[in-house]
């Protein structure tokens, strides 16, 4: 029975609606799945009444994106819909994201690629509106091969369409997320752009003193002496080794709920030790 903490739905970037993910999720016999969407927890309610229906444990969380150099992913798991300190930012978060967005359009245009507002409306389908959804639309009009491409070319830091949007800061968004009752997880860290031992551990230090209680070991994109590089790390900070796949559908092409690429493995540990981080 295999168990998935990291999964996005069309609540922001994902393909498959949260019933849609919990029916697969159950047809490939997980037992426990987190459903974590971007600066939203407006697919919890439909995913839970498809997992109660199916036998499957649902963790309600979402994934925010905080304020640092390399880019830095939160993952909040336990988090309910609902008012609460952290819920009540969420909404911020997404406005920040409309305009953003309103200027990635702008940037691309002034390269002589029209999108419109309403294009991208459609094709995000009323969740949290991200760059993948760009990136589709790039795809759709033949401007890119891929939506890796479309990243490559126009969408990621650095190329000509990228442009920020207002982020949480780290302590402040693991502190909302604890007095929120969540569980606070840093999502892929190979993605902060760290690249010495004494820079990660800094960070580390920084992140446990402000409450962070897992740190994702185990993920889909990784090859096995990652896993044992950051499983060791969260050992040394006495965090939890957490794992997911970061499944996203068609947005993500390759990748399954519970297996990642083929190798993606979460033991019942790893959820039996978070939720006792839980209190
Ligand atoms: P946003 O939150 O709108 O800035 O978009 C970030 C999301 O885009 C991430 O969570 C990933 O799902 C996706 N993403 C980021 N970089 C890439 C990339 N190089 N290729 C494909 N997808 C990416
Ligand atoms: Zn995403
Ligand atoms: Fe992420
Ligand atoms: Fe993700």
């Amino acid at each position: 029975m295999a168990i998935d903490l990291h999964l996005h739905s069309t609540a922001s970037d994902g393909s498959l609606t949260p019933a849609e993910l919990v029916e697969l999720v159950a047809r490939q016999r997980l037992e426990t799945v987190a459903l974590t969407d971007h600066d939203t927890l407006d697919g919890i309610d439909e995913a839970r009444e498809a997992a109660q229906r199916l036998g499957v444990e649902l963790i309600p969380g979402t994934e925010l994106s905080l304020e640092f150099d390399g880019g830095m992913h939160l993952l909040v798991l336990w988090l309910e819909p609902g008012p609460g300190p952290l819920q009540d930012r969420l909404e911020w978060l997404r406005d920040g994201r409309d305009e953003r967005n309103r200027a990635i359009l702008d940037a691309l245009s002034r390269h002589g690629i029209e999108i419109t507002p309403e294009e991208l409306a459609a094709q995000a389908g009323g969740g949290t509106v991200g760059r993948p959804h760009i990136a589709a639309l790039l795809m759709q009009k033949g401007y890119v091969a891929s939506i890796a491409q479309a990243f490559e070319l126009w969408l990621a830091r650095g190329r000509p369409a990228y442009v920020e949007r207002p982020r949480l800061a780290p302590a402040e968004a693991i502190d909302l997320a604890r007095r929120s009752g969540g569980v606070p997880v840093l999502a892929h860290p190979h993605t902060l752009g760290i690249t010495t031992a004494a820079d990660m551990s800094k960070l580390l230090h920084e992140l446990v003193d402000a409450g962070l209680a897992g740190l994702e070991a185990i993920y889909g994109a990784y090859h096995r002496h990652e896993h044992e590089g950051y499983a060791d790390l969260a050992r040394r900070f006495g965090l939890v080794p957490t794992g997911g796949s970061d499944f996203h559908g068609d947005y993500k092409p390759g990748l399954q709920p519970g297996t990642g690429y083929g190798d993606l493995y979460v033991s019942r540990d790893v959820v039996d030790r978070l939720k006792e981080r839980a209190a």
